[in-house]
């Protein structure tokens, strides 16, 4: 899986970390190369202009770190898009919602995509890793041979399979299974159901017809990795029609250019929950988004890199900080600090909510309309101060204060309340500096 892709972007990022300066040009060299790679991979070239954009956007708003060359970040952050693509925003992507007993599981996809073997994977899976009970049923009416290979699959599993009863409708056999598995104590029952050569109409309709049966926990599309963008489309289509809530990729052990895996996400919104690397039964692994971003670039020591120096400088950030603070300084560098932080911690109301007790602090905030634009405005008064004015702001003459205001866009009144604003809290400091070595900042770090 992965391997080519692996191989390109490792002869690209090779090159760059062992640079020591990168000019713009170099990082737009790179990444058109990154994209080029990408493309090779048979990912899309919408997702793979984004791609490239997104990390472009990251790599020129950065500020170089410490200790590391400006070739190991860009690495870093590659990855860290990397895993933003494969995974969005969802943490559990190994994970199926398989409570409330019984859990209907509907699988779908097109014939010879791997469907019924990925059933019986999965249902393994399910039995041996987290002990449930499962039902098999395959609603596949016009392929007997299906239904036997089905049977057979969960002997050799230890999971039973719903009893064949010719000329049975899949609507049928979905109620059977329904009512087997509630009767019977299972945990879960998955519908195999049907496939086509091609997406048409008569396949969706019962498709739709067995999901308003079953009211599926999860339904999750098989699909062939190989196929790449056609695998992609294939779950747009199913996805409108059906609605699922994951993908399942198989044939990915053949497959070393991964790009269905690596657009699906960007493509659907659906998580790729499992790969399937082989025909045995066990051939199947969970899509840790981490991992495979780890496997794509083989840099992991890189990234691992980059974290501790970005760590490392966060610390001694707060620690030089917090020794101005007890001398009792707090300029107007200062103010912006930590008017930034809080904009990058999502404003009051989500940094209030977050305390106990505060919510509803929190939305009176709101409802008196304070509004986080506030900080936006504050930090632009702020840049438009000399560096002698930010560091001493008590200086301040009526001349420039209408230049500051003028230059942010403000009005004077604004900056005042924002000069208002570090005096007091350059007071506070001085009277928290004055509680001594063991007083409350010092206490508030440990
Ligand atoms: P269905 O028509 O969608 O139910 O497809 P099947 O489950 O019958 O699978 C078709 C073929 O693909 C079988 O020979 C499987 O053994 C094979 N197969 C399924 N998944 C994988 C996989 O992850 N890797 C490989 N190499 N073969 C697979």
């Amino acid at each position: 899986m992965f391997e080519n892709l692996s191989d390109r972007l490792s002869g690209v990022f090779d090159k760059l970390t062992k640079q020591g300066a990168l000019s713009e040009d170099d990082v737009k060299t790179a990444l058109r190369e990154v994209r080029v790679a990408l493309l090779e991979a048979d990912v899309s070239l919408p997702v793979a202009r984004d791609f490239v954009k997104a990390v472009e956007a990251k790599a020129t708003g950065q500020s170089v770190t410490k200790s590391v060359t400006p070739g190991q970040q860009v690495v870093k952050i590659v990855h860290d898009e990397l895993v933003h693509f494969l995974a969005g925003d969802e943490a559990d992507i190994g994970a199926l919602k398989v409570d409330n007993p019984p859990a209907p599981i509907l699988m779908v996809g097109l014939q010879g995509g791997g469907k019924t073997t990925t059933t019986a994977k999965l249902a393994k899976r399910l039995k041996e890793k987290q002990g449930k009970r499962v039902l098999m049923a395959s609603l596949d009416v016009y392929r007997p041979a299906a239904m036997e290979q089905l049977r057979v699959l969960g002997e050799q599993i230890g999971v039973d399979t719903l009893p064949i009863v010719a000329g049975e409708s899949p609507a049928q056999i979905t109620k059977r299974a329904k009512q087997m598995a509630t009767m019977g104590g299972y945990d879960v029952y998955m519908l195999d159901t049907a496939g086509r050569l091609s997406i048409d109409d008569t396949l969706m309709a019962e498709v739709e017809a067995v999901r308003d049966i079953a009211t599926p926990r999860e339904t999750i599309l098989v699909v062939d990795g190989l196929t790449g963008q056609d695998a992609v489309h294939t779950a747009e289509n199913f996805d409108g029609r059906i609605g699922i809530t994951g993908v399942i990729l198989t044939r990915m052990d053949g497959d070393g250019r991964g790009g269905a895996a690596l657009s699906m996400r960007a493509v659907t919104g659906k998580p790729i929950k499992f790969v399937g690397l082989g025909e045995k039964m066990d051939a199947l692994e969970e899509f840790h988004p981490e991992r495979i971003a780890g496997r794509i670039l083989g840099m992991g020591d890189i990234v691992s890199l980059v974290e501790k120096a970005q760590e490392t400088i966060e610390a001694e950030h707060a620690e030089r900080m917090m020794k101005r603070f007890q001398k009792g300084r707090f300029n107007m560098n200062d103010l912006k600090m930590q008017l930034e932080q809080m904009q990058k911690m999502g404003g009051m109301e989500s940094i209030m909510g977050m305390m106990p007790g505060m919510k509803k602090a929190a939305s009176q905030i709101k409802e008196s309309g304070f509004d986080e634009s506030v900080f936006k405005r504050q930090i632009a008064l702020i840049q438009s101060m000399t560096k002698l004015e930010r560091a001493n702001p008590q200086l301040l003459q009526a001349s420039r204060k209408k230049r500051i205001a003028k230059g942010a866009g403000l009005e004077v009144p604004e900056l005042n309340q924002l000069l208002k604003m570090q005096r007091q809290m350059a007071d506070m400091m001085k009277k928290m500096g004055k509680m001594g070595k063991g007083g409350m900042l010092k206490q508030a770090v440990k």
